[in-house]
């Protein structure tokens, strides 16, 4: 086993059991590992401190296994750990309300690099990492033994890869390929998921229990649900029993998804108009028209992925924000996301705070908001806590 020596004084993320460890920590290693090998990892001072899978292109240079030195990172690891992921997600109540669900989320299951995501009879899977590559022929097997699910689909088609030195990859991995669209359904709304084509996995489940919350707020209201996608908040919204519902997004196969995702759930098309634009462009042109809206939702895309791209996206949702504002009536609410990591909360909040005033409104939050409960937040990796959202009511 190859060690790998940290250098004095860089050990305490490890000991408070942070799951990465940066090339810069690095002292030395006593041979030369394949990329992905595990490690393990010491203290300046030579005692053992972790297992972990080296990264040789990324400036992550390890993403830790364990801390416990009895352990071997092995199949039955993998096993393990897997079955405590599916465990967690069948412990969470109530569990039956959905054929779709994040069984497996990276670092927050002990498990960094692996994401995977159940889309009814399909398994769409993820390997991010150097580590979690070089044991994808084994997690493919065992994520098959342990669920019960023989359909995988692999979507590694994201940047980070590439900080891995790892191309993107897509393809079936066992068993059937994906149909152009799997049904799935969540309490009592369906949704088609082009698990091939659509964002990420194919859907976003993180924001599954705040489709609940938009679906209790739309009702009786004139709603505007910006960057829809295929449609999550716009069903939520008028199954909900919105009065009206205008829906702006700048992807047309999201957009045709979305109006399927109508038919599916028996909402006449009539009830929804689709517009498909650049938001930026739309919210202006529904100020200058004097469009008023009740519920006006804003999921946007990451604008700022890493902390370097901060003060661009700041700009950005800002802008949508501010505009935000302008639509909503007296009594209105705005419920406002950020997936962006490099944006914390108090920042995000900042932000909307900057907005108001600008827009000239007085405006209280209700809520604030944060992925479903599959998408856990270990209390050692923070990092995981990318979606945060906040319900804010305008005064009358
Ligand atoms: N609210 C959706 C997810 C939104 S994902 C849900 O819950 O399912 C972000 C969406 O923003 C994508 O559908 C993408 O096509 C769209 N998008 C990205 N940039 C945009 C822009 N400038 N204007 C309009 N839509 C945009």
């Amino acid at each position: 086993m190859i060690q790998l020596r940290l250098k004095a004084g860089r050990e305490k993320s490890v000991t408070r059991r942070h799951p990465w460890v940066f090339a810069s920590a690095v002292a030395g290693l006593d041979g030369t590992p394949e990329d992905g090998e595990t490690v393990a990892v010491f203290s300046s001072s030579g005692e053992f401190l972790a297992w972990g899978a080296i990264s040789l292109h990324s400036q992550i240079r390890l993403r830790l296994w364990s801390w416990d030195p009895s352990v071997e990172i092995d199949e039955g690891f993998f096993r393990s750990r897997i079955q405590q992921a599916l465990a967690f997600r069948s412990s969470l109540p109530p569990s039956g309300m959905s054929n779709a669900s994040r069984l497996v989320y990276a670092e927050s299951d002990g498990l960094p690099g692996l994401i995977v995501d159940r889309y009814g009879d399909f398994l769409v899977v993820q390997f991010l990492s150097s580590g979690a590559e070089r044991w994808c022929e084994v997690l493919v097997s065992l994520l098959v033994e342990c669920s019960g699910i023989s359909n995988l689909y692999e979507r590694s088609d994201v940047d980070v890869r590439r900080l891995e030195g790892l191309a993107e990859r897509t393809g079936v991995l066992r068993g059937s390929a994906p149909p152009e669209r799997i049904l799935i359904h969540e309490n009592e709304l369906q949704f088609w998921v082009d698990p091939v084509q659509g964002h990420k996995t194919g859907f976003y489940l993180d924001q599954r229990r705040n489709r609940e919350l938009i679906s209790r707020l739309a009702e009786g209201r004139n709603v505007l649900d910006c960057f829809c996608y295929t449609g999550g908040f716009t069903v939520a919204a008028l199954k909900g029993g919105a009065h009206s519902l205008v829906a702006v997004d700048s992807s047309a196969s999201a957009l045709s998804l979305a109006a399927q995702n109508l038919e599916l759930n028996h909402i006449p098309p009539e009830s929804c108009r689709f517009i498909e634009r650049d938001v930026f462009q739309a919210l202006r042109e529904f100020r200058d028209r004097g469009d008023k809206f009740e519920l006006l939702v804003l999921d946007p895309p990451k604008f700022a992925p890493t902390v370097s791209q901060v003060q661009r996206a700041a700009r950005g949702y800002k802008d949508i924000n501010l505009l935000a504002f302008k639509l909503l009536n007296p009594g209105g609410v705005l419920v406002t996301f950020s997936c962006s990591g490099g944006v914390d909360l108090a920042l995000f909040q900042s932000i909307v705070a900057g907005a108001a005033l600008d827009a000239g409104v007085q405006a209280h939050i209700t809520e604030i908001l944060s992925q479903s409960a599959d998408h856990p937040v270990a209390l050692n990796f923070p990092e995981a806590a990318y979606l945060k959202g906040l319900v804010v009511r305008v005064a009358d």
